[in-house]
């Protein structure tokens, strides 16, 4: 068995792992590990924005994970897609740059939270940016991770943006300014129609650095601990099994499935699924892998009366052709548009402070999310809940390492998430209803003109919902006896260790979760140096 030693072991080259790795090896005095179980984002398809379809099936790139069957689902079991690559999730996301609201930072900071308030953590979103728009006392500009406007407007677009207003949302060109509400173009983790992952903006940057060594293919498997304090990791690459050791701290960042199952394999969670497993129980932890919430999604999909559709552009070489050829010269048009051209956040009821739904508008449709697009002129128009109360949960099934964990997030199992996504589908239809849209409209084929009251609605959700891929709080931050790490996201009841990535928001953030994790990285780096220089010992004048 090979063994190494170094300052800091961070589990996870994703979002908020590159962002880890970057911080913490600039100054050039500590040396860092960085174990990913993916390889290289060579895959060209992760370099183009659109390409995202092409990578929700993709082993190579891709954990290709599936929810247990979910009781308020009809039973279906759930795709749950994770970058397993360079650049985690961040390689293989829609690239939407949201957020999410500032008083989803105030609620952790409420909780109890100490440092996470927005005006806490606005610092490490602006630290993070390069925003196209410049900066100012809400963006940032300069910093690791691109963001830009999309290319260009789209008359579907336009029509939405348009009916949106007259149905009563008003427009908004920036969700991550002052007010959320509204409808509008989103922002891209883009460069110059290039998507900007953590491994682009971050990681490559730090690559060349003596102190930071990178492990691909290596899938950690074991914390080593000495007592309560986190001492190193054993690791699998190939067909070796080898033992790294940290001076200083040992750091999880394998996203909100990975992170609870690692720590659940090596003996923190709860004890009975533990020793039912063979498990030696290091701290029953019954918070582990417990909370997870995620995003439902439900679509609803037209046939448009005009042939300006995605769909139209792909099933007709000359269309393809010239969009391949305007992409490669330009970088612009339908190849460099990410998961959603334009949406809207909205309040479903006027009592509601800020927006509880969001809308992700896309102008091709599928019949499943990943499917070949339709054959017909088709868009779709997805609804989300944005801060869900259902609860659901990961949980080891094998002492295994590389037997996947259980996931359910139990969508839809709290009342109030049902009627809430109910009333954002009829939302939705309200502005579809509108002259702007409506001239677009050959037929909304799914759920269909017999779809009406809203029970049918809800089970049309139950039969036809989907994951917006945002699973988060499976590592809970908080001070309650179900919290798994601290305010300084250290884990409850032991040293050198800290989970820091998406797995410890308190409370899934409304919108999409990328820059969030990210900025969870920025300020982990700078918990993680903070407590490093409180440690280093003062010289004493002679
Ligand atoms: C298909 C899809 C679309 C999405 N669309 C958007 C979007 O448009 N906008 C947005 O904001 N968010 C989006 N998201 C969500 C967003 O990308 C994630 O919330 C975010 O990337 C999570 O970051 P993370 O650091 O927590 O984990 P990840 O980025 O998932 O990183 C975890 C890393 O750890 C590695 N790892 C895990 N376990 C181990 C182990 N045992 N040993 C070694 N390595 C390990 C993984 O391979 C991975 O590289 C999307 C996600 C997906 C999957």
């Amino acid at each position: 068995m090979e063994t190494q030693r170094f300052d800091y072991i961070v589990v996870g080259a994703g979002s908020a792992g590159c962002v880890l790795a970057n911080r913490l090896t600039a100054s050039g005095r500590h040396r860092v590990l960085l174990l990913e179980a993916g390889g290289r984002d060579s895959n060209i398809w992760i370099h183009i924005p659109l390409g995202f379809g092409k990578l929700f099936d993709n082993a190579k790139v891709n954990w290709r994970y599936a929810s247990e069957p979910e009781p308020e689902l009809n039973g279906r079991n759930i795709i749950q897609p994770r970058g397993k690559v360079l650049g985690g999730s961040s390689s293989i996301n829609g690239l939407l740059y949201i957020r999410g609201q500032h008083e989803d930072f105030d609620h952790w900071r409420q909780l109890g939270n100490t440092g996470w308030a927005f005006a806490d953590v606005l610092p490490y979103f602006r630290r993070a940016e390069d925003q196209q728009r410049g900066a100012d006392a809400l963006h940032g500009a300069g910093g690791p991770l691109a963001v830009s406007d999309v290319c260009e407007p789209h008359p579907l677009c336009e029509a939405f943006i348009a009916a949106a207003q007259k149905a009563g949302i008003p427009r908004n060109d920036d969700f991550n300014g002052p007010r959320q509400e509204g409808a509008g173009y989103f922002q891209l983790t883009a460069r110059n129609g290039r998507r900007w992952s953590t491994a682009a903006g971050y990681l490559k940057q730090a690559r060349g650095r003596h102190n930071l060594a990178v492990e691909l293919k290596a899938l950690a498997t074991r914390l080593l601990f000495d007592g309560h304090r986190a001492v190193g990791i054993e690791y699998r690459k190939g067909e070796a099994v080898r033992r790294a050791y940290a001076d200083g701290e040992v750091i999880l960042a394998g996203g909100a499935f990975n992170s609870p199952q690692l720590l659940q394999l090596s003996g923190l969670g709860p004890a009975k699924i533990l020793s039912d497993l063979g498990i030696a129980v290091i701290a029953d932890m019954p918070g582990v892998g417990a909370d997870l919430q995620d995003h439902l999604q439900v679509r609803m999909q037209y046939r448009c009366t005009e042939p300006i559709t995605m769909n139209d552009v792909v099933h007709q070489w000359r269309h393809r052709v010239a969009a391949g050829l305007r992409y490669a010269v330009t970088r612009k048009g339908l190849l460099a548009i990410g998961a959603g051209y334009a949406g809207a956040f909205l309040r479903t009821r006027p009592e509601v402070a800020t927006p509880d739904v969001q809308i992700h508008f896309l102008i091709f449709s599928t019949e499943t999310a990943g499917a070949a697009l339709h054959k017909f002129s088709g868009f779709m128009a997805s609804v989300c809940q944005l801060r869900p109360e259902s609860r659901g949960f990961v949980r080891i099934k094998s002492a295994d390492p590389a037997v996947a964990p259980a996931i359910q997030p139990r969508y839809l199992t709290s009342r109030a998430d049902c009627d809430t996504l109910v009333a954002g589908l009829n939302r939705l239809r309200a502005v579809m209803e509108q002259p702007q849209m409506r001239r677009y409209i050959a037929e909304e084929r799914m759920p269909g003109s017999d779809c009406r009251s809203d029970a049918e609605l809800l089970a049309y959700a139950r039969g036809n919902g989907t994951t917006v891929y945002h699973p988060t709080s499976t590592c809970r931050m908080g001070s309650d006896p179900a919290a798994v790490v601290d305010a300084r996201l250290r884990v409850h009841g032991f040293e050198a260790l800290r989970v820091v990535d998406a797995s410890i928001m308190p409370t899934l953030v409304s919108g999409n979760t990328n820059a969030a994790a990210v900025m969870i990285g920025e300020k982990g780096a700078d918990m993680i140096l903070e407590d490093a220089a409180a440690r280093t010992p003062v010289a004493l004048p002679a």
